[in-house]
């Protein structure tokens, strides 16, 4: 019996594993899904999670309601190491031999070794990295009353990518939000968001990109163009573009300047392109007809691309699928089929409760209506795991969860 062994169940890893259980069923394989937690997040709410806008208990999708047990094998356990020779997954609990693996262990923060950031900022990588920062920022809000220490109110967000501009302007939203109930003067918030170049987001084009900054500007987000070198206590040390250094005064510092793939995949000796694993036109590792690597783990290259796609949550999805049907294909007797094609359906960054821009169709879009489609795309995701009823139970419709 063919033993298939996923390591991960996020976008990727369980979008394989669904996909296996549907065009396998009744097929004698053997599918293990090994996962550190018993339940899935989409990792794009990790920053609503955060701030407390979308309740961690609406976010954690538990693996066994949406998978069917039955046909394949749930084992919540970290995995520490693959061994490649013996064809092994070590995990703490247990090891797992398989014939076919799927790597698709996520994304880890990118702290380029610059001092203080792993000891002093935050970095929105996990739920539980999310539940500390709520936890942290709403105690500094609640305490305010015996400090009144503004310093305590100022908060710093380095990266203009997806995540620091979304956490920065739904922080606009919530900080507001938590001034009115604790009786404080949102004048003594700050906000800054650092960014290495004056234009943000860079997947949503110069116009795109262009707006969703005047849009933040316009929330009252301070921005700074720099490149974040040291983080302590107080803050952030930036160094601008005419070489003079500057000091961000910030108490909670958010990290969001870069991802890279999962520290498994250097443990395990696998070949690496920025951290990630350059895999072949069929998502394989070169040289491997057993070994994917699929999601933020995994650098493809598109046919005629001299650049890996960015990582996102839409091509782990699409590579989860991907994989899921040709390893179907394979154990049945047949061949692999056509090499992964990645088809971009747009993209939409999240400003707040009701703003966003995005570019979908070529076209960008903003206002309540991408708003709308950011919802829309969530809550496909939701369906997909689990039809109407997760969608009606766990979907996020106009105006989202708060206190
Ligand atoms: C705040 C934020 C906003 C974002 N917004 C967008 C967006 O709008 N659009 C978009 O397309 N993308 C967005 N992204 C990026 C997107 O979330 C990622 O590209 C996507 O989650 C990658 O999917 P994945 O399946 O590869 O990994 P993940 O979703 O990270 O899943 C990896 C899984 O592996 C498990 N795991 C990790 N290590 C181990 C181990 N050693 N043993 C066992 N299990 C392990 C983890 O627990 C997790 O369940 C955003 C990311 C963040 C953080």
């Amino acid at each position: 019996m063919k033993r298939i062994v996923i390591v991960g169940a996020g976008y990727a890893g369980l979008e394989c594993a669904l996909t296996l259980q549907r065009k396998l069923k009744g097929e004698k394989v053997h599918v293990t899904l090994v996962n550190r937690h018993d339940y899935h997040y989409p990792a794009t709410l990790l920053h609503r999670v955060s701030l407390g806008t979308y309740s961690a208990r609406k976010a954690r999708v538990f693996i066994r309601t949406v998978l069917d047990t039955d046909h394949i094998e749930f084992a919540k356990d970290i995995v520490e190491h693959v061994d490649l020779s013996h064809k092994v997954v070590e995990g703490v609990m247990s090891c797992y031999p398989y014939d076919y693996l799927v790597l698709a262990a996520g994304f880890t923060g990118n702290t380029f070794g610059l001092p203080g950031v792993e000891t002093y900022a935050y970095q929105m990588t996990s739920m539980n990295t999310a539940e500390r920062l709520l936890a942290d920022m709403e105690q500094r809000f609640k305490n305010y009353s015996f400090n009144a220490d503004p310093a305590r109110l100022k908060f710093a967000v380095v990266g203009n990518g997806f995540t620091g501009v979304e956490y920065a302007a739904e922080l606009v939203d919530r900080t507001r939000e938590l001034c009115r109930i604790c009786g404080i003067d949102y004048r003594n918030v700050d906000i800054t968001l650092i960014g290495r170049h004056e234009s943000i987001l860079p997947m949503l084009g110069e116009r795109g990109g262009a707006l969703a900054k005047q849009k933040l500007l316009d929330m009252g987000v301070h921005y700074l163009v720099g490149s974040a070198v040291r983080v302590h206590p107080e803050g952030v040390e930036v160094e601008c573009p005419d070489g003079t250094m500057r000091t961000v005064l910030a108490s909670t510092v958010l990290w969001a300047a870069g991802v890279q793939g999962n520290p498994l995949v250097a443990d395990s000796g696998l070949p690496q392109r920025g951290n990630r694993v350059a895999v072949d036109d069929h998502l394989r590792v070169p040289g491997s007809t057993c070994t994917y690597v699929i999601g933020d783990c995994a650098a493809f290259t598109g046919k005629g691309e001299s650049r890996p796609y960015p990582p996102t949550g839409q091509i782990a999805q699409q590579m989860g699928r991907y994989v899921g049907r040709e390893i179907a294909a394979v154990v049945r007797g047949g061949e692999p089929g056509r090499p992964f094609t990645y088809h971009y359906r747009g993209t939409v960054c999240s400003l707040s409760h009701l703003d966003a821009v995005g570019i979908v169709g070529g076209k960008v879009i903003s206002g309540e209506f991408a708003a709308f489609m950011k919802n829309v795309i969530e809550n496909k995701w939701l369906f997909e795991l689990g039809g109407g009823a997760l969608v009606m139970k766990k979907g996020q419709f106009r105006m989202r969860t708060s206190d």
